[in-house]
């Protein structure tokens, strides 16, 4: 008797003609979560199935497996050889000894002399001999026992099911850079993404020293949190210190966070440029701070020649976002109190509605190009 996990997947099987490739991306992303662990994944039809691991590091794995996009659900098994009796006694291990339960069975192998009603009453019939105070309910069990009987002479016994992440398998949706501040909001939009199968390059803006270099590594922490569901993640890291310091000098102070964002989405799009991102993502939501009104928005995107911005949180509220950083493990992360970049030089009373003319007017002071191509030659970029 061996340990398996059986891994089903999502909307995978939607994907008509393109079936192949997104079940070549999937069985990657898989084989990379489990990378420096014994393992084999093996694909008998319609779902895969991870065997000859360390039975020990059982949990480790089902939880790595469980980020990965693309898996529906997951479950711990068992293989045994394809003989009744075994079944049935291997069936009564994993079987409750009260309460309500049903078997279903799946019969792949056509030469097993029952038929997989037959084999459901077999097995039933035995468990209700054994353990008195169960009972059957074929519409409502509490526990469904399902027997898997594989062409190959082995059988799969396994009963629940662990919820997977959902989404779909990254790499199959292009590529997006993600604008990673060190708040709670950034991580969830770029999450919300990566499960659609996007990959996402991360880029933070700091302005050290105004800010420290804690801030710094609790980006790069969340960075590496993200990388636990996407397989691994750039972040490209830009100091904006000397953009903000000519705002500062040379514009009014009201308009501080309205012009650093500007220059952010030009650097984003820069960046996306040699990373081949096709799209730009940020965390922000309608309406949740000054600078994330529709006006706001019309400002920062007027900047950006070709690419899309893409918000998937604008219509969420603080509360929903908070709830799924607390899912995806970000948010202890990104209420550590380090200060971000936007609040280095943060005006009493920014400008909640810019005016398009009147940002640009203020920003006419400034050398745009140069400050930009600045900040880029300092880009760091590390690999998590
Ligand atoms: P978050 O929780 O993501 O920091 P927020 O509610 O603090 O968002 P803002 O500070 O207005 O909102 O930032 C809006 C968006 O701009 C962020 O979600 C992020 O995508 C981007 N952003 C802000 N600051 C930075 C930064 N230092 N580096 C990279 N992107 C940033
Ligand atoms: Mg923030």
């Amino acid at each position: 008797m061996e340990k398996i996990i059986i891994i089903r997947y999502c909307e995978i099987h939607l994907k008509g003609k393109n079936r192949g490739y997104f079940e070549k991306v999937f069985m990657i992303n898989l084989e990379r979560a489990l990378a420096g662990i014994r393992h084999e994944i093996r694909r008998p039809s319609g779902r895969y199935v991870v065997e000859n691991f360390d039975e020990s590091r059982t949990e480790e794995i089902v939880s790595k497996l469980s980020k990965v996009f693309g898996v529906h659900t997951l479950s711990i098994g068992l293989k045994v050889k394809t003989d009744l009796d075994v079944i049935y006694n291997t069936v009564k291990q994993i079987a409750p000894q009260t309460g309500t339960f049903k078997v279903e069975t799946n019969r792949a192998d056509k030469t097993f002399p029952l038929n997989s009603m037959e084999l459901n009453a077999e097995i039933g019939g035995r468990l209700l001999a054994d353990y008195p105070a169960l009972k059957v309910d074929v519409h409502n069990p509490q526990k469904v026992l399902y027997i898997d009987l594989r062409e190959n002479g082995s059988t799969l016994i396994f009963s629940d099911m662990i919820k997977g992440a959902g989404g779909m398998p990254v790499g199959t949706a292009g590529k997006g850079t993600l604008l990673l501040s060190g708040g709670i909001d950034s991580p969830v939009a770029g999450y919300m993404i990566a499960k659609r199968g996007m990959q996402i390059e991360g880029l933070h803006f700091h302005s050290y020293p105004y800010t420290n270099m804690q801030a710094r590594e609790k980006v790069e922490e969340l960075a590496r949190i993200l990388a636990g569901y996407t397989g691994g993640m750039t972040l490209h890291i830009v100091s904006v210190t000397h953009i903000q310091e000519q705002i500062h000098k040379n514009c009014p102070a009201e308009m501080m966070v309205t012009l650093l964002r500007r220059f952010m989405m030009r650097i984003a799009e820069k960046i996306s440029e040699n990373t081949g991102s096709q799209c730009i993502i940020t965390g922000e939501s309608l309406g949740q701070v000054a600078s994330q009104t529709i006006e706001g928005m019309t400002s920062s995107n007027a900047v950006i020649q070709n690419l899309p911005v893409l918000r998937p949180l604008v219509g969420f509220d603080k509360t929903e976002i908070i709830e799924i950083a607390r899912k995806i493990g970000t948010f202890e992360t990104s209420v550590l109190p380090y200060e971000d970049c936007c609040t280095v030089f943060l005006p009493k009373h920014p400008v909640i509605k810019p005016d398009l003319k009147k940002v640009e007017e203020a920003e006419s002071k400034l050398d745009v190009e140069a400050l930009i191509l600045e900040a880029l030659s300092g880009e760091e970029i590390v690999k998590l």
